[in-house]
């Protein structure tokens, strides 16, 4: 009888990986189309400044809107997308769109938009991202990249000379998810970062879980020590937002202040 259960499992396990990988092919045939038949979008989401209220930037989020599929979410076809170099495309839409968003909107300091490591391995990765600053006509200095620290530790040489490269032209560098990797912390100082984020898994602990809090003081200790900015990611209360305060992280994004949103959203925004 157990053997039969065994067995049974197995062929459950089994049809639940074909489905899988299945659903992943028709995604990654899917998407080779999405541009070209306006299925994405590019949302918004708010990096508030909790001194003032202010919004002084924002990050990017890809956003695909598959007619039978409907809504699929980044965590879905970003890494299909990497998988089969699609990201290259893919960010270049987003890319172009930051920079038009930047130009629309000159009141954001900034826009940060996420960064995979196959995107920042391509060659001419610098030079498509100065091409669509220059087609808006928007100073290199507003726009961020985001990468995870994962990618920075993997990087080779050519992808940190991007990096170097896209620094010097005044375009920030941060680490996302910061603390979720298994890296060395000395990559901070070896590479050109900028700022970094405080992930959400961390954050949403605070105040109350002990851990939390060490770990997102130490982090926000760690940033400030190396000139670095922190940015809290997913505050979701007043009790994060005042703990991440009274710890002199004053930057943050989360649904507290505004989902991920079209363009439109950022003119509404308050000013100083
Ligand atoms: P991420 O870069 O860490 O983005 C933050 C994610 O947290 C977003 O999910 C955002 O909608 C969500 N979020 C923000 N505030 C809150 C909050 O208060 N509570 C909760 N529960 N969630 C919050 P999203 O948009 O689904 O994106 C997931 C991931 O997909 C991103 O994580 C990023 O790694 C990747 N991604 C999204 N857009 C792009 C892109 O254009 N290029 C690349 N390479 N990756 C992208
Ligand atoms: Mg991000
Ligand atoms: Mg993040
Ligand atoms: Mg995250």
């Amino acid at each position: 009888r157990a053997k039969a259960l065994g067995r049974s499992r197995t062929a459950v396990f089994d049809e639940a990986l074909r489905t899988e990988a299945l659903e992943r092919i028709r995604i990654a045939a899917e998407l080779r189309h999405a541009i070209d038949r306006d299925e994405l979008s590019v949302v918004y989401q708010p990096i508030v400044d909790m001194r003032t209220g202010e919004v002084s930037a924002a990050e990017a989020l890809l956003r695909w809107e598959h007619p039978e599929l409907g809504q699929v979410p980044p965590n879905r076809f970003i890494d299909i997308a990497e998988e089969s170099n699609l990201i290259v495309q893919l960010g270049r839409f987003v890319a172009d769109d930051v920079c038009a968003t930047l130009a629309r909107f000159p009141h954001l300091r900034y826009i940060t938009m996420n960064v995979s490591a196959r995107q920042l391995a391509t060659s001419d990765f610098v030079e498509a991202t100065l091409d669509a600053l220059q087609r808006h006509g928007v100073d290199p200095g507003r726009l961020a990249v985001e990468l995870t620290e994962n990618v920075l530790i993997d990087a080779v040489g050519s992808s940190l000379r991007q990096l170097d490269e896209l620094r010097g032209h005044g375009v920030g560098v941060g680490v996302d998810d910061f603390g979720t990797g298994f890296a060395s912390l000395t990559y901070l100082k070896r590479l050109p970062v900028t700022f970094v984020k405080v992930d959400r898994s961390f954050v949403s602990g605070v105040p109350t879980n002990d851990d939390d809090r060490s770990i997102v003081e130490a982090v926000v200790g760690l940033a400030h020590a190396l000139k670095l900015q922190p940015i809290a990611e997913g505050v979701e209360t007043d009790d994060q937002a005042a703990f991440l305060q009274s710890l002199d992280c004053p930057l943050a994004q989360g649904y507290l202040f505004g989902r991920p949103a079209p363009a439109e959203a950022l003119a509404e925004v308050s000013r100083p």
